[in-house]
């Protein structure tokens, strides 16, 4: 079992040299109806089902740094290019390199929504993250859960169960320093109790919350080797050809 926040120090001296930080890909997506992304590379978990596993694994060998304008020039010309209004990072987790998060957000114009898709985990250990993010208006955060409990978060990622508590921090922190966000679950190996229990748990935060987001696994061929290693079984899949 690992330390989540102890983890994500040794992988940020990996990922990030002064304020740039390792990207493995930029695309449009369909995702929101078409958005900008940037693929970063390194994260503090390590999710059985994840589909980026095999960037996760290598954050040595995987990817080029950009600076942040260099991250930032790239998103704005493809959603410009594209005629999106919205831009992220995705891929890995884009909260590892605090300082060149916030230079990212700091350079997209207004005009266009940042969406952070964050695993909450560094803002849910600390407070002042959330206060940092709350600078930027054009900003929205989605804290996507691993699993309905700590203890599935724990079966889930292999990490310290009490990072689940961390993740629902985050909407805490996040709430409190007034920024849009709202919480999404893998919920492909919770039961209808947990998950239930869950949404009880989130509504006291805030009662919409109630109707999280749900997530299935992809089953990539890479995720479904992994899943059969540890022996875990979903209740639902999505079949994906794609990665
Ligand atoms: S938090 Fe996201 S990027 Fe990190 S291991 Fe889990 S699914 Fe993959």
């Amino acid at each position: 079992m690992y330390d989540p926040v102890l983890l994500s120090k040794k992988i940020e001296s990996i990922v990030c040299n002064g304020n740039r930080r390792k990207y493995y890909r930029f695309r449009s997506a369909g995702f929101y109806g078409g958005i900008a992304t940037a693929d970063c590379v390194g994260c503090c978990i390590r999710c059985r089902f994840c589909w980026a596993l095999h960037v996760t694994d290598r954050p040595k060998s995987i990817g080029h740094f950009y600076s942040p304008r260099q991250v930032a020039e790239r998103l704005v010309r493809i959603a410009r290019k594209k005629g999106f209004r919205q831009v992220r990072m995705s891929g890995n987790e884009p909260t590892i390199g605090r300082s060149h998060l916030l230079q990212v957000l700091q350079a997209i114009p207004q005009g266009l929504l940042f969406i952070l898709e964050t695993n909450g985990i560094l803002i849910g250990a600390d407070p002042d993250y959330a206060k940092a993010l709350a600078r930027y208006p054009n900003l929205e955060v989605r804290v996507s859960l691993k699993g309905s409990n700590s203890e599935e978060f724990q079966r889930l990622t292999a990490a310290k169960p009490e990072g689940f508590d961390l993740q629902v921090g985050a909407l805490e922190h996040l709430l409190e320093s007034g920024v849009p966000c709202y919480p999404a679950v893998m919920a492909s190996f919770s039961s209808s109790k947990t998950l239930e229990a869950l949404r009880l748990r989130l509504a006291n935060l805030r009662a919409d919350f109630y109707d999280l987001e749900v997530e299935e696994v992809v089953c990539y061929p890479r995720v479904q080797e992994e899943l059969n290693r540890v022996g875990l079984i979903p209740h639902d899949v999505m079949q994906g050809s794609w990665e």
